[in-house]
């Protein structure tokens, strides 16, 4: 097979287990959404996803996302590209230009970066406030029991568009309490999507609420 129908089939076939999983948790398989995560994938797999006609990207580096998909969205508008990464809040006017969607807000300190860079561009990219659920030290997110009073600043004193959450679990645990602890900490705040799920645990994401579940290298095979 070539590197286009390699792609395609990938594709579909996870497409097809989302849409399994949504229906056996008794979940309309609409409402899950497939982001493609891009980084560090080569650019002939890249365009291969595009000729499928997928246009929901995740990159984790503003950098390496700008040098990518300047050029590509020239040619496709419709796409929709989301940071999943960390980001710095000297890198926040750029990331406020770029993006369709920042889904890694977890501090005061970037979301008044973030507040000021749209005041000033004029737009604002939806927001997702990124939650540290397993409370890892070297992990982005706020703390889970800082979460509503940081979700209500955010909306609040920053005027954030805060659509949702997202989390990535500790490695080394069952991701199922992770994820039902997002969703609940999404209820009590109103809030309606929840980004969670990964190449390996995107199935138990959908069952426990995945509004977006961020696949990498089951979709594209192992980064370089
Ligand atoms: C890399 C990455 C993913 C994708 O990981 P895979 O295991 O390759 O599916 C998802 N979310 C975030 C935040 C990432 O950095």
């Amino acid at each position: 097979m070539d590197l286009s129908s390699e792609i395609a089939a990938t594709r579909a076939a996870l497409l097809a287990r989302i849409a399994e999983a949504a229906r056996a948790a008794g979940r309309d398989p609409a409402s899950v959404a497939l982001v493609a995560v891009s980084k560090q994938q080569p650019d002939d797999r890249v365009d291969a996803m595009l000729a499928t006609g997928h246009r929901v990207f995740g990159e984790n580096r503003v950098q390496e996302a700008l040098a990518r998909w300047t050029p590509r969205r020239a040619a496709h508008a419709d796409l929709k590209l989301r940071l999943i990464g960390p980001l710095q809040s000297n890198k926040a006017a750029e990331a406020v230009g770029f993006f369709d969607a920042i889904d890694s807000l977890d501090r005061p300190k970037l979301a008044a970066a973030l507040a000021e860079a749209a005041q000033k561009a004029g737009r604002c990219p939806d927001v997702l406030v990124q939650v540290n659920t397993g409370e890892e030290p070297q992990k982005a997110g706020i703390a889970p029991g800082e979460a509503d009073a940081f979700i209500a600043a955010a909306r609040n004193e920053y005027g954030l568009p805060v659509k949702g959450l997202m989390c990535i679990p500790p490695l080394t645990e069952e991701p199922a309490m992770h994820f039902a602890l997002l969703a609940r900490i999404a209820a009590r705040n109103g809030l309606s999507q929840l980004s969670m799920g990964m190449s390996d645990d995107f199935e138990t994401a959908i069952r426990f609420g995945a509004t977006m579940v961020r696949v990498g290298s089951a979709l594209f095979g192992a980064r370089g």
